[in-house]
């Protein structure tokens, strides 16, 4: 049975390009990038290339590209960065639909001290900006907001956002995992401050991300240590991972054009197929604004877990939104945030695609889950018959 991967917002395939590219850094040129000698250099000199195509991909310099562990560790950063170098600030400003690498770090943060306000979102996963903009106060040290939504692909105005928050002299971070490599991104023309985004979203191994720090934006080191990344993050580089990403970077600059086309023509194609021949189903999230590759759909009256099951005995991997806690089964954050009533966020899918999906994976599926999901609801005690 092969596999069909549409849950590439999890994790995506690390491309054969990039493992080609990182072999050698194990083998071969495996010097410790600080050491002296020349053939340290060789290390050097991959980590620097790394650098640029980040960097590039991004539309800035290389000296503004810090490289981490992943996007949790760019986002703690972030965040710890404005709060160290404002120690007068008790303030941050998020959103109701942050991914957990944000949202539990401000809730820790609200039990040490901090203060933090999270900005509502509509029925489409839209942030309230005159929300936010009323709650921004002279003790507001950093405005987070995502970028792209991991589950629904829902895209904030983040550029709008910056600007305005340029103009009040505050800091603006975005977590922009899941939109960096999907969709064009420019800084140089951008008011944004500071960007995270982590390696294995965009075909790089897992375990290596990287934070854009705007020139000149006040920073302060998370991991505390040697003088690499400019004495901004201790610890010796993983090299291999980040030339990886460094490649990854540079195919994805290349096949931008494709995702925006291709794969939005495919996730198109298999949501159109899925909601016509299955009632009762619907879009979770802006129809028009979201990433190219990502579709949440709400199958009503059954459990999208149980959908999962099923999918996976035909070899169909996509993820749901809702997680088994404590025996129950709760709706993800974002939808009950987005205000999705229970019956729909209980029985909702996650498809995200990638370059290297294709039409038969897609027409497989919307030929296999309408019969899934009538089986389901013949199982449902909800479920009108
Ligand atoms: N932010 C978003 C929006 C994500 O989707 C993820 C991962 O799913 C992360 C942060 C965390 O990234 P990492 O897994 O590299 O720590």
């Amino acid at each position: 049975m092969n596999t069909i991967y549409f849950d590439n917002n999890a994790t995506t395939r690390v491309a054969p390009e990039v493992v080609e590219e990182m072999l050698p850094c194990f083998t071969e040129d495996y010097g410790n990038p600080s050491s002296m000698y020349r053939f340290a250099k060789k290390a050097a000199d991959r980590l620097a290339l790394a650098r640029q195509r980040i960097a590039d991909l991004l539309g800035a310099s290389p000296e503004e590209i810090i490289v981490t562990s992943c996007g949790t560790e760019s986002d703690s950063t972030a965040i710890y960065a404005a709060l160290r170098s404002n120690p007068s600030k008790k303030h941050i400003i998020t959103s109701r639909v942050e991914h957990s690498a944000i949202k539990n770090l401000c809730e820790y943060l609200a039990r040490k001290g901090y203060r933090s306000t999270f900005v509502p979102v509509d029925k489409k996963g839209m942030p309230d900006l005159d929300y936010l903009y009323d709650h921004l106060t002279d003790d507001t040290a950093i405005v987070s907001m995502m970028w792209a939504n991991n589950e629904t692909g829902v895209l904030f105005p983040v550029e709008e956002i910056a600007k305005n928050l340029k103009e009040k002299g505050i800091v603006f971070h975005t977590d922009a995992v899941q939109a960096v490599g999907k969709i064009p991104i420019d800084l140089k023309e951008s008011s944004i401050d500071m960007l995270s985004l982590s390696g294995h979203k965009l075909h790089a191994p897992k375990g290596v991300g990287a934070l854009y720090v705007r020139k000149g934006t006040k920073f302060s080191p998370f991991l505390i240590g040697g003088h690499q990344e400019a004495n901004r993050r201790g610890g010796t580089e993983n090299v291999a991972s980040i030339v990886g990403m460094g490649k990854a970077a540079e195919l994805a600059a290349a096949h931008i054009a494709d995702e925006n086309s291709r794969v939005r023509q495919l996730r198109d194609r298999l949501e159109k197929g899925l909601l016509k021949q299955i009632p009762d189903s619907l879009i979770n999230g802006d129809p028009e604004n979201r990433l190219p590759n990502t579709s949440n759909l709400s199958f009503e009256y059954i459990e999208g877990e149980s959908i999962l099951l099923m999918m996976d005995e035909l070899g169909i991997c996509a993820s749901s939104g809702s997680a088994c806690t404590s025996g129950s089964l709760e709706p993800s954050h974002v939808l009950r945030a987005m205000g999705v009533p229970y019956t729909a966020a209980h029985g909702s899918v996650r498809f995200s695609l990638s370059i290297y999906n294709t039409q038969e994976e897609v027409d497989y599926a919307v030929e296999k889950l309408p019969p899934i999901i009538q089986r389901l609801r013949e199982m449902s005690p909800f479920w009108k018959q």
